[in-house]
């Protein structure tokens, strides 16, 4: 594996591969890098030459300072796993370079979007997402870009950013990778307490068990049955929960059956928060 800090460099190595008409699949972490992030790095290879993986944790994302601050890094062993699975091509930027001195977002427009579910509680998250991902698209060019349906929101975004701006590449969105206790996963789980982590799958029963109700339920029912379910586990704080239309992410009024709904997820656990999302049937 070839380890990159510089885009300019990452840049002439990438040209010359695609002089040569090789493909170019690249997934985009923050580190920390768990299953999840392989099930992504196994489908770039399936389906492209070369792939390119890179681990930059960028600061515009965060509205909480703390969360950035305590967010793991563990680059060793992210490089070690990633040579594990014969990743070809790993871009690890410092702040400077993508950033210079002036740390801050683009603004964007998602068609609305941004202001749903973790844009009401995230100030400012999908502008800094939007402008990393785009730089990174930037600098790598690739053909086709991988994106985990975890943050399910956030593949919507970058699908809508692609479309709106004209970008040439394919996004790909892949299937959520679980602990085998139904935990999804996340590089926040490390931070997790035992007991916190042995109540943590609790999220993922709970989607499953509305999942169900929502068959015969309304959405409104079934909202409210969840948060009475949250008010029995002091370990878990519910910060939403929510059913919403898959393409528009609006909050659902009514069902329709031409449509498709995804109950979407965030809790806090002490100061960490989880989010997880599951697809529902009308
Ligand atoms: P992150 O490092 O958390 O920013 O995640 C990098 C990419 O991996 C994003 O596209 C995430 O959606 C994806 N990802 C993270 N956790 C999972 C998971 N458990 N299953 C599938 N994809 C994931």
């Amino acid at each position: 594996m070839i380890i990159f800090k510089e885009k300019h460099a990452l840049k002439v190595y990438l040209a010359t591969l695609k002089a040569q008409n090789k493909t170019i699949g690249f997934v985009p972490t923050m580190g920390a890098l768990h299953q999840g992030h392989l099930s992504l790095i196994k489908q770039a290879q399936q389906r492209n030459d070369v792939v390119v993986v890179s681990i930059f944790v960028n600061p515009t994302q965060f509205d909480n300072k703390e969360d950035l601050a305590k967010y793991p890094k563990t680059l060793e062993s992210d490089t070690k796993l990633l040579e594990s699975v014969a990743c070809d091509v790993l871009f690890h930027p410092s702040i400077e370079e993508i950033y210079h001195k002036n740390i801050v977002s683009e603004s964007f427009d998602f068609d609305g979007l941004e202001h749903q579910m973790e844009g009401k509680f995230r100030d400012g998250h999908f502008n800094g997402v939007g402008t990393i991902v785009k730089t990174l698209f930037e600098i790598v060019e690739p053909d086709n870009a991988y994106f985990g349906q975890k943050d399910f929101q956030q593949l919507q975004i970058i699908k809508k950013m692609v479309e709106k701006h004209q970008l040439n590449l394919k996004i790909k969105g892949c299937k959520i990778f679980r602990e085998k206790d139904g935990l999804a996963m996340s590089s926040r789980n490390v931070r997790l307490t035992k007991e916190q982590r042995e109540i943590a799958p609790f999220i993922y029963k709970t989607l499953k068990k509305a999942k169900k109700k929502f068959s015969d339920k309304s959405a409104d029912k079934v909202s409210k049955w969840v948060e009475n379910q949250f008010k029995k586990e002091p370990l878990l704080k519910l910060e939403y929960f929510t059913i919403a239309d898959e393409k528009t992410l609006e909050t659902i009024i009514k069902k329709e059956s031409d449509k498709k709904y995804r109950a979407f997820i965030a809790v806090f656990a002490g100061e960490i928060r989880l989010i997880d999302n599951i697809q529902l049937k009308n």
